[in-house]
């Protein structure tokens, strides 16, 4: 054997979904895209994705579960937890106790929140106030178009859904930047430093309701907001009210290769992990798919992946089903199906290229997250990894490994290490992104569908 055929038996070698699944492949990926990028505009928020979500879990034939209903193989079912998050699931005809094949996403995405006293007028101009929600580079945000999401529960117990700034005939919202001209000072700061906070006010107004001796632009906006909605200043206590990239997700590049968008992190799982078990008839596996929410906020409240909801409803499909819990939780398995970095050549400083996510690779496999010494990180083992790759291997799923960033340089986690805590066999597997938590982040359309593909292969194993 010569050399070249030895390093061909020998050498692990990284390539990319075009070299290796084959045009039929890319052609289906790029088709699957473009429902992907209406799915993104017409769910911004962690609500817009449930409502969309449960619309499409509709027309595939699922209804909705309480808890303690009784389920049947092969029915398919869905759970919304608060509009908040959801949690669909197929009944499969092996016993219960081989455990729930289990894809795991979160739908909602780094953003500006209002607070609950929004709204003041200053030099003329009427803002909203704001608190950011999930890691954002603040600089991001300023001087670019806006929308405004959400829901107002009024105090007669009613509530209006809120969206402006999607339609092309509607207005946008704006937050204020400095010009350079007279941003000498403050283009010497650091960039996390020199947009504050406090200086995330969005400009929402600025025509006066004319007669009023102060506040009339404030009271102009307000006029306007009693007319469309119904309601008053006070109503914005008891409201959840955010602000998001006022853009379409859009094709990059001459080849459209990638799809730049706001909200990838994590859509660009949930979707593929929402078409695989929407996708499943009468699966061998009982499956399910979890859309979570708060995951950009360290997963807890009774929306987030921590919430107790989730291993109750195993519990009760346990039960229903004739099973033990522990038995079925000690058997099951979990794909975290969430975002990781993709190598950046721009930022090349804080990768180290061979253990980071190339895109168009395919998608990716994390063994762990967490940070520095692997703190906090569930940390999949083996066995269970070992067993999913020869699963994709079989299935022919063009994959890759990746780790966020250099071992020093930072990190981050997911939800995988709530689900490992369940005693669930759990390990990252996701599609890699540029510019993470940016308003508008990238992925590669190839690496959108390996991750389909790798979660249709997993429901089936
Ligand atoms: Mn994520
Ligand atoms: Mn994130």
């Amino acid at each position: 054997m010569n050399a070249t055929e030895l390093q061909e038996k020998l050498f692990y070698k990284k390539q990319s979904v075009y070299e290796k699944a084959g045009e039929a492949i890319v052609a289906e990926a790029y088709a699957f895209a473009e429902p992907y990028k209406e799915y993104l505009d017409a769910a911004k928020t962690e609500r817009e994705a449930v409502t969309v979500s449960i619309e499409m879990a509709r027309a595939a034939g699922f209804i909705p579960y309480k808890l303690g209903d009784a389920l049947v193989a092969g029915g398919k079912y869905y759970y919304n937890n608060r509009d908040k998050s959801l949690y669909l699931f197929v009944i499969g005809t092996r016993p219960i106790e081989e455990g729930v094949r289990i894809a795991a996403a979160h739908i909602d995405s780094p953003r500006i929140d209002l607070k609950q006293c929004p709204l003041y007028e200053e030099a003329g101009m009427a803002f909203f106030k704001t608190h950011y929600y999930g890691g954002i580079r603040k600089y991001q945000w300023v001087a670019t178009p806006l929308a405004l999401h959400g829901v107002i529960v009024k105090k007669d117990g009613t509530s209006v859904t809120v969206a402006i700034g999607e339609d092309e005939k509607d207005p946008v919202f704006y937050i204020n930047d400095l010009l350079p001209h007279l941003g000498h000072e403050m283009g010497k700061k650091p960039l996390d430093e020199a947009i504050p906070g406090e200086k995330l006010n969005v400009l929402i107004g600025n025509r006066p309701y004319i007669g009023a001796d102060k506040d009339a632009v404030k009271l102009n906006a307000m006029s306007l907001l009693y007319e469309k909605y119904g309601i008053t200043e006070d109503d914005f206590l008891s409201a959840e009210l955010s602000v998001v990239p006022a853009a379409k997700a859009r094709d990059i590049g001459f080849d459209r290769a990638l799809i730049a968008a706001y909200g990838h992190d994590d859509r660009v799982c949930a979707y593929p992990a929402l078409m695989s078990v929407l996708g499943l008839e009468a699966p061998e596996n009982t499956v399910m798919c979890v859309l979570a929410d708060k995951e950009e906020t360290s997963s807890v409240g009774n929306t987030g992946m921590q919430s107790y909801i989730f291993p109750d409803l195993l519990t009760e499909i346990a039960k229903a089903l004739g099973g033990n819990p522990a038995v079925v939780r000690a058997a099951s398995r979990c794909l975290s199906a969430d975002v990781s970095c993709a190598y950046d050549p721009n930022f090349p400083e804080v990768f180290e290229k061979r253990n980071t996510a190339l895109l168009s690779c395919g998608v990716v496999l994390m063994k762990y997250t967490g940070a520095r010494g692997k703190s906090a990180t569930n940390d999949a083992s083996a066995e269970y990894l070992g067993w999913l790759r020869s699963m994709m291997e079989k299935n022919g799923i063009v994959w890759q490994s990746g780790e966020l960033g250099r071992v020093d340089c930072g990190g981050g986690s997911t939800v995988a290490k709530f689900i490992g805590n369940l005693n669930i066999d759990t390990v990252d597997l996701g599609v890699p992104v540029i510019s993470m938590h940016a308003p508008c982040e990238a992925i590669a359309k190839v690496d959108l569908y390996e991750a389909y593909r790798a979660f249709v292969a997993f429901l089936h194993a």
